[in-house]
């Protein structure tokens, strides 16, 4: 069987610029206007010989049910419901936020393995501030910068129990 990762996160955090990097290819529209993925995309990432499905999930937006941001959420969520283990993403520039910490909340409250990623993580400012990532209480945030690349060696060894 494959298995599954969903890339999860607020908008803009660089979930899909994470995608891309992944896959490989291009396939992920990245932009600075936030909820630019309103679908779920996907991809086959390698970790060494064993293939994994990676998604590629929408913005995790705080918002009522019946509006387009909750039912982002509810398909962020559904990803993460069929996923083997989630990948959550906050930005190391911006620092955490409340809707980080709402997402974490209800993330905390799923059976399901989540992985801390302080993304944005290049240079030594953001990798001070990414240690803020340990107060949402999903264990040790992991430095990576999806844009440059640094960190993905132990992203994927962090995976691989997993796969
Ligand atoms: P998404 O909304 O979570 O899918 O975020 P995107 O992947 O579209 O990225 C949002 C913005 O953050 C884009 O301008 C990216 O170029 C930028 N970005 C993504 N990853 C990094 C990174 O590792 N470092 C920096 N400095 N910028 C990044
Ligand atoms: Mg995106």
């Amino acid at each position: 069987r494959l298995h599954t990762v969903a890339i999860l996160g607020r908008p803009n955090v660089g979930k899909s610029t994470l995608f891309n990097r992944l896959v490989g290819r291009k396939q992920a529209i990245v932009d600075d206007t936030p909820g630019v993925t309103r679908d779920r995309i996907e991809g086959i990432c390698r970790l060494g010989r064993i293939p994994f499905r990676v998604v590629d999930t929408a913005g995790l937006e705080a918002g009522p049910e019946e509006s387009l941001a909750g039912r982002m959420r509810q398909v962020a969520m559904q990803g993460l419901a069929e996923a083997d283990v989630g990948l959550f993403l906050v930005d190391a520039r911006t620092g955490i936020t409340p809707m980080d910490e709402e997402i974490a909340a209800e993330l905390r409250r799923q059976a399901k393995p989540i992985l801390l990623l302080a993304n944005k993580s290049e240079g030594r400012i953001a990798e001070a501030q990414a240690a803020e990532a340990w107060s949402l209480g999903l264990g040790e945030p992991l430095l990576v910068s999806a844009e440059h690349g640094d960190g993905l060696p132990d992203l994927l060894a962090a995976l691989e129990p997993y796969l």
